[in-house]
């Protein structure tokens, strides 16, 4: 095969073998083997080819909603190249929490970038890196173990990996059971355990063996719920997704279970919380079945839904809490959290990673904290105003337009969704309201496979900027749904 590629290449089989490994670049500069991999590539897969909006040379693959050029960020606003200004309701995907460039985050990255950038934590010792794992305690959810020690990694994905590595060493079990609709990451291990949207994994299958899904209660989409029209609910929950989990147990994964995984509220699956009881619940089964129960709270977690993590909304204490995104407000750095008896089982050398907790993302990390725990800063009660605030002008629009359909609307803190109704004018709905949205300078994101719309601003969102935003959002929706 190699000498066949050599031929076509006109160089010795030796060169081309050393050549296979750059492919991406023999691609573009030769056009031979560009005619090659193409033929078989096109025969091979099923998909269009497709490209970044702004240049050929970066892969489609990365879905890029836009072709917003950033000129700074700054806050609330991101400012494009052509002199626009943004309100920004997508926050990085729920990372630049305390807002861009936050004054203080970036002044403690800039220190430590003068006296070293890449400490390596496998290599060296950095007082920043010390200092982030200690102080992280200071907001962990009560009833968390005291004695908690952390692993830091880069992102989400990596410290979701990690908590599956470290509760299969710690139980010496396999398996893992995750729920319908959950977002894990999308490396391949993560993408094992996201059941968000099929996009995640369709064409990259086989996935990990041994995940097991069971049921998330989507209570807006449940059938019981729907069937009998609200009366189980939210609040008076049918319990058949609970039955559902132990059916799982018992029909297919036995006490075989290493961890029970799941996001407190769906991200990526549409911003969904479940019944009260249900984390407990939860919580319970893996308790009985002796599995560790397992929090990712990469997109709930550091203030976003109101408290420190949403797990204490709901009376639990995770035996392993996993977080990243806003925890060092866009430097990349992800975490995951447990008791020193369930770490201490990792062998030395089995984890880690050339930039896992990077001492700059560290430092900027401390001044996360130092802002989110400041209460003069206020930023948890700024988050839980606000959140009353925006669901009620949602509801007030809604209410002043039924020809919207919106269906539903729900969150908690800054954590917040528009759910539509699925009807022949609103099919599709979503995807046309984030592009309306954006010509009325409102960054939003969808969530989800049904029309949903999540809004995610920053935590230190002013009263202001809420309303501003609920008039560019009711301008998009007018757009989107315009009065016959
Ligand atoms: N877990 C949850 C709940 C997430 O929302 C995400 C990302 O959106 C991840 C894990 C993966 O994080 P990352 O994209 O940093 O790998």
């Amino acid at each position: 095969m190699h000498s066949t590629i050599a031929r076509r290449l006109h160089v010795p089989a030796k060169a081309a073998i050393a050549r296979i490994g750059h492919a991406a670049a023999i691609v573009s500069a030769r056009p031979s083997l560009s005619r090659h991999l193409g033929t078989a590539a096109a025969a091979a897969s099923p998909h269009p080819r497709t490209s970044h909006p702004l240049t050929p040379r970066v892969t489609g693959g990365l879905a890029v909603a836009n072709t917003l050029v950033v000129d700074r960020a700054e806050g609330s606003w991101v400012y494009s190249k052509d002199g626009k200004k943004y309100l920004d309701f997508q926050s990085g995907i729920g990372v630049t929490n305390l807002g861009h460039c936050h004054p203080k985050v970036n002044a403690a990255a800039k220190a430590q970038m003068e006296v070293g950038v890449h400490l390596q934590a496998n290599c060296l010792n950095s007082p920043k890196y010390i200092e982030l794992a200690e102080r992280i305690g200071e907001i962990l959810p009560p009833g968390f173990a005291k004695d908690y020690q952390v692993l830091f990694s880069n992102s989400g994905a990596e410290a979701v990996e990690n908590a599956v590595k470290v509760a299969r060493t710690a139980t010496g079990r396999q398996t893992v059971i995750v729920f319908q609709g959950g977002f894990h990451g999308r490396t391949l291990a993560a993408g094992s355990l996201t059941t968000a949207k099929s996009v995640y994994r369709s064409g990259y299958q086989p996935s990990m063996s041994g995940v097991h899904v069971a049921p998330f209660p989507y209570c807006y989409r449940c059938p019981v719920s729907q069937a009998t029209d609200g009366k189980y609910c939210q609040t008076n929950c049918c319990q058949a997704p609970l039955e559902q989990l132990k059916q799982v147990i018992k029909q297919q994964t036995g006490d075989d279970v290493a961890a029970i995984i799941i996001e407190p509220s769906l991200g990526e699956g549409g911003y969904v919380f479940p019944p009260q009881s249900f984390l407990k619940d939860v919580a319970s089964v893996a308790k009985e079945i002796g599995a560790l129960f397992v929090a990712d709270e990469v997109q709930t977690g550091y203030g976003r839904t109101g408290t420190y993590f949403a797990v204490e909304q709901f009376g639990v204490v995770p035996d392993i809490l996993v977080m990243a995104k806003g925890i060092a407000n866009g430097f990349p750095l992800s975490a995951m959290v447990a008791s020193s008896e369930i770490m201490s089982r990792i062998k030395p050398g089995s984890v880690g990673g050339t930039y896992a907790g990077n001492v700059v993302a560290c430092a900027a990390g401390v001044a996360v904290l130092d802002v989110l725990t400041d209460p003069a800063a206020g930023v948890l009660s700024n988050v839980r105003a606000r959140g009353e605030q925006f669901r009620a002008g949602l509801r007030s629009i809604a209410e002043r337009n039924p020809h919207f359909g919106i269906g539903d609307i729900r969150g908690r803190g800054l954590w917040n969704a528009m759910e539509f109704q699925s009807l022949p004018h609103t099919a599709g709905c979503a995807g046309k309201l984030v592009k309306a949205a954006y010509e009325e300078e409102l960054l939003i994101l969808s969530a989800g496979i049904y029309d949903t719309i999540r809004f995610i601003p920053p935590l230190t969102i002013t009263e202001e900027e809420i309303n501003i935003a609920l008039e560019k959002l009711e301008k998009a929706l007018n757009k989107v749904f315009p009065k016959a």
